[in-house]
């Protein structure tokens, strides 16, 4: 991971530990001593933690996690480390419908490989692990409460009168005909809500606020709703649910949160949010912890948004289950599966979420960047390795085993098979080297031959000298061609003297390419992925219209040739094919003697960041 947030800076090699908050706060001048943290540190100072930072990460788990995700976990966790606190892992189950426990396990595995650990007490027998269903006897209990105290009533308006009644932000809304109801009679509904005595919708719980509020969201807000709907985890214990603004703060105070970070769309909610935190403190639920009384307290910073993809989960859904991509792990999802199977890494993932940074304003991302993060990390750390995309067979005609020898000396001194040593990573002299068998017979890639060069074509041509990498220069005679004209074999001579890849006499070769021995290269599987849409807002027509855009060519299989070290290549090794780019080993379907490998990211883009 680069930790300082300029290009040119190296981060330590994979595995070397990490301080993730570190990112998001380099140097006290430094434009990462954003907002959130300087409210924090503010809060430190004035004493309002009690000694100890607590955030969460609240993810609900009905999906895989996404890039988005990425960053808000990299802000929870990595503001609780800077501060030395802790962060939760709060599964925030609390809509019935579509959660699961796959889910839940995917969302723990993909932080845990993002490289964050939650902590604290825990309410489900593991620390730091909280789920939101686990608080309903409480936020059963707080809600009797607020009608107990008057603050909360129950509320048969239909939906549509409902919407009716709350009006439009410039003019006050009308109450609801229960808005004064005596708290024994709403007691008495609210329990038969609870015992299932209504249809879903028939009764709501409502908080008793301000109908004349100009913030809609406080205008007698929904806090429970009766579904009648089996849950996860609590089965069919209960058959009403907490409203995610009545849950989410009675969650994080419960916990224990100092500082509830979340993103803008919550803005407006926040009013409400301590409206709740109000109410727990008259109840005399709110935390104490070194003789402070812990108010948690919420703040917004702007969504990660991409270009080229999509984010909402109801659509990285949708494309799985209609069969557009291969599951939420497929290498083109936005998913932190997706981006693992694809090779990225964990700390290019950091990396680029702390480039993006923590900010008020919505923004779009380029993909670029984050392409250029994973290039930066994997440059330094992938091994090299040689392979052959798009092979065309070159016949070596002087080598020995195509020459009749003359002396069985000669074939003694000239085995048909010589080893050529290459650095597993020239940029890590621990990595080591490897030995590659070079023959007579060898693949290099289409591209690299031209019967005609180009101007400045400095590789295989015929008359023309190239060096291939690490074995020798080669002088190419011409090729054969088949019937419709497609060249299926070149073929040349190589200057012995040249063995190690330098003439002995001196002469320039300006072109290198890379090869693979036909005799002992190994047969791959080679998956080039590319952006799942062709358009920079995929949703510029409406979320039915999505899939229009999808890109056709966003995945080619190849049959490529790579030498023999990648035969036992297994899931995420992490390579660079010379000349090519950074690929990865598939994490399931590589196996060993027939490996499979997705394109990570192209070798080279013209994009810099301009930070
Ligand atoms: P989606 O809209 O994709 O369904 P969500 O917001 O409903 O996502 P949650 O599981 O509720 O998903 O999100 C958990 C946390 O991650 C929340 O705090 C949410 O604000 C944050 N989060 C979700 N998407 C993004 C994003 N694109 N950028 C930053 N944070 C995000
Ligand atoms: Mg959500």
């Amino acid at each position: 991971m680069n930790c300082g947030g300029r290009p040119g800076r190296r981060g330590p090699a994979h595995g070397a530990p990490v301080k993730y908050g570190i990112i998001f706060a380099m140097s006290e001048s430094d434009t990462s001593r954003h907002f959130l943290r300087q409210w924090i540190e503010k809060d430190v100072a004035d004493g309002k933690t009690g000694g100890k930072v607590v955030t969460r990460f609240p993810p609900e788990p009905n999906g895989y996690i996404h890039i988005g995700h990425a960053k808000a976990v990299c802000v929870d966790f990595g503001m609780a480390e800077l501060f030395g606190g802790e962060c939760h892992l709060r599964l925030d189950d609390t809509n019935p419908t579509k959660e699961s426990d796959e889910y839940a396990e995917n969302i723990k595995k993909d932080i845990r490989w993002l490289g964050f650990q939650w902590s604290g007490e825990g309410d489900a027998g593991e620390p730091g692990f909280y789920n939101a269903s686990n608080m309903f006897d409480k936020m059963y209990a707080i809600a009797e409460e607020l009608i107990r105290r008057g603050q909360a009533y129950c509320c048969n308006l239909t939906q549509d009168e409902w919407k009716e009644y709350r009006g439009v932000p410039e003019k006050p809304g009308t109450p609801s005909p229960s808005r004064d109801t005596s708290p024994e009679r709403n007691l008495q509904i609210f329990h038969e809500m609870r015992d299932g005595k209504y249809a879903d919708g028939e009764w709501c719980l409502r908080a008793k606020i301000d109908m004349a509020s100009p913030n809609i969201h406080f205008r007698d807000p929904v806090i429970y709703r009766i579904r009648h709907v089996s849950h996860y985890h609590l089965g069919d214990k209960w058959c009403v649910y907490p409203m995610y603004d009545f849950a989410h703060p009675i969650e994080d105070a419960l916990e224990g949160v100092t500082h509830s970070m979340c993103t803008l769309e919550f803005e407006v909610h926040r009013p409400l949010y301590d409206w709740v935190v109000d109410r727990m403190d008259e109840q005399g639920l709110l935390p104490v912890r070194n003789g402070v009384k812990i108010r948690t307290q919420q703040r917004e910073f702007a969504r990660l948004n991409i270009t080229y993809t999509v984010m909402s989960k109801r659509l990285l859904l949708q494309l799985v289950t209609e069969g557009h991509v291969a599951g939420w792990d497929d290498p083109r999802m936005p998913t932190v599966c997706g981006m693992r199977r694809r090779g990225y890494t964990p700390g290019a993932i950091r990396e680029f979420c702390a480039r993006v940074g923590v900010s008020k304003f919505e923004s779009e991302s380029d993909p670029a960047l984050l392409e250029w993060c994973v290039r930066e990390e994997l440059n330094q750390t992938a091994t090299r390795r040689m392979a052959v995309l798009d092979p065309v067979k070159v016949v070596i005609d002087n080598w020995p085993t195509h020459q009749a020898p003359s002396t069985s000396d000669e074939v003694a001194q000239a085995p048909s098979t010589k080893l050529v040593e290459l650095p597993n990573n020239p940029l890590d002299e621990s990595a080591g080297t490897r030995k590659i068998p070079f023959g007579g017979e060898i693949w290099i890639d289409r591209a690299d031959f031209m019967e005609v060069p180009e101007k400045k074509f400095f590789r295989m041509a015929p008359g023309q000298e190239v060096r291939l990498r690490g074995a020798c220069i080669f002088k190419c005679t011409g090729c054969v061609k088949d019937e419709s004209g497609k060249v299926v074999e070149i073929h040349g001579t190589w200057d012995p003297e040249s063995w190690g890849g330098n003439a002995a006499d001196g002469r320039k070769v300006k072109g290198t390419i890379h090869w693979v021995d036909c005799a002992t290269g190994v047969k791959a599987e080679v998956r080039l992925y590319d952006r799942l849409f062709t358009e920079k807002d995929p949703l510029k027509d409406g979320p039915s219209e999505f899939l229009k855009y999808m890109n056709p060519d966003s995945l080619k299989v190849v049959e490529a040739y790579v030498e023999p070290a990648l035969a036992e290549a297994k899931g995420l090794d992490r390579f660079q094919f010379e000349r090519t780019g950074y690929f990865v080993a598939d994490e399931f379907d590589s196996k060993p003697g027939a490996p499979v490998f997705n394109r990570t990211v192209t070798l080279k883009d013209s994009y810099k960041p301009s930070v």
